[in-house]
């Protein structure tokens, strides 16, 4: 399945070191800045599915770079759990209030950390974790990688069954070539947008076989949707 992405936001080398390697090890593509400044730059070459954000920071904080990214469309639907050493209450409800979706306080478990971002994620990318994804009667299985639809097994090749899950994720959202390139395919990979058509075709033909109808809809000069 495709890794969710975590921008980890940290100024301290040997902490963002360690929060690195822990969260390459549980599965995420890691980004990483050290400052407010480097995370924006980040966030709009490369937005991430997730962003995991120190509260003390340089130069811009923790919280105002919270604010930021919960005031503009573009990034206003990534997570951001925040990360703090102080622990009292009023802090607590200012790290909310920024728009921080959870808050996670110095000395945390790493389990606990990697557990709350999880949570985050089977909202926004539940195809990044696990989740089994429904639209219609259409069935996703994202552990065991089966699709069946009206209780009929439906046979996908890899790519074909990530550009799925990638649909089934937000049904009705218009995803165009580009962003289903990056994706699906990953965004180290040079590929032609053409190619997106070819594998939205071969699925459609796997999804119609036998006469069901298709379920994928052609947004013209943008992209594809589900339903
Ligand atoms: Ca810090």
């Amino acid at each position: 399945m495709t890794k969710p992405t975590v921008l980890l936001v940290e100024d301290e080398p040997a902490q963002r070191e360690v929060l690195e390697y822990n969260l390459a090890a549980e599965g995420f593509a890691v980004l990483t800045a050290a400052t407010g400044g480097e995370a924006e730059l980040v966030v709009a070459e490369t937005p991430p599915d997730i962003i995991l954000l120190d509260w003390m920071l340089p130069e811009v904080s923790g919280i105002e770079l919270c604010r930021r990214f919960k005031i503009r469309a573009e990034t206003r639907a990534i997570p951001v759990v925040m990360l703090s050493a102080r622990g009292e209450e009023v802090d607590r409800i200012r790290g909310l209030e920024t728009g921080a979706d959870d808050y996670v306080v110095k000395p945390y478990s790493m389990a606990e950390l990697m557990a709350r971002l999880r949570v985050q994620l089977r909202r926004t990318r539940p195809a990044t974790v696990g989740q089994v994804l429904e639209h219609g009667d259409l069935r996703l299985d994202t552990e065991t990688h089966r699709v069946h639809r009206g209780g009929t097994e439906v046979k996908l090749g890899p790519t074909e069954f990530r550009l799925l899950a990638c649909l089934m994720e937000r049904p009705g959202r218009v995803f165009t070539r580009e962003s289903l390139l990056d994706r699906v395919w990953g965004r180290d990979i040079y590929v032609e947008t053409r190619t997106v058509d070819v594998h939205v075709g071969r699925l459609r033909k796997a999804l119609t076989e036998g006469g069901a109808d298709d379920p994928i809809r052609t947004v013209r000069g943008s992209g594809y949707a589900l339903g």
